[in-house]
């Protein structure tokens, strides 16, 4: 499976944002767009050009793949099945988008960043109706129930993360029972519940060219 190698710093620095890809390090003063807010690469520190309205459509594109930590293929194939669903493209990409189990994992707190909930998920620990689901790109869908294999619940890394969760930042769409250590997808995500600003209008204009 191919997976986007670029750094994690450079990839917030590229779009002039924090993206928040590495978790609790995103949050501190080693944060790198704290040190270097500025583009890399040698022309970078001169600051950012103004964009044309094609430059603008494109770094938001780039920017959702990144938060998703998703390729382009993929990406794009998001939102063709989003254009083809009925009602708002934007709305439909994003809540494709956050349907991802390992956005899912990292959603419910499980995991401090999506690269990190890729990995719960290839791992193998994550159960959705009771059957292992080791694909990141799976699409959970309403009153779906998702919880910890057994071997799972007995790890230390789970076990701490567990009484760390946030209840209050999990989105709505899901539900937490932590005395049972079981979520459930009450609804579909809707654009609102996407926890950085994305500008769905931009992406489909970069994509219906
Ligand atoms: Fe981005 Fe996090 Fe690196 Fe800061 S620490 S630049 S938010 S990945």
């Amino acid at each position: 499976m191919s997976k986007n190698l670029d750094p994690k710093c450079k990839q917030c620095r590229r779009e002039g944002i924090k993206l928040y890809l590495k978790g609790e390090r995103c949050y501190t003063n080693k944060c790198a767009m704290v040190k270097r807010n500025y583009a890399p690469g040698l022309h970078g520190i001169k600051g950012r050009k103004r964009l044309s309205d094609y430059g603008l459509q494109l770094r938001e594109k780039q920017k959702s793949k990144r938060i998703y930590n998703i390729l382009e293929k993929q990406f794009k194939n998001y939102y063709l099945k989003a254009n083809r669903q009925k009602g708002d493209v934007g709305e439909n990409l994003l809540s494709l988008l956050e349907r991802r189990l390992d956005n899912t994992i990292f959603r419910l707190g499980l995991a401090n960043s999506r690269a990190q909930a890729r990995q719960i998920v290839n791992h193998g620990h994550i159960l959705v109706n009771k059957r292992k689901v080791n694909i990141p790109s799976y699409l959970v869908k309403k009153n779906d129930i998702i919880n910890l294999s057994k071997r799972s619940l007995e790890k230390n890394y789970f076990k701490q993360t567990i009484k760390s969760i946030k209840k209050e930042k999990i989105p709505k769409w899901l539900f937490l029972d932590e005395r049972e250590i079981k979520a459930k997808v009450v609804d579909f995500p809707k654009k609102d519940d996407a926890d950085q600003n994305i500008d769905t209008r931009l992406i489909i204009e970069y994509y219906s060219k």
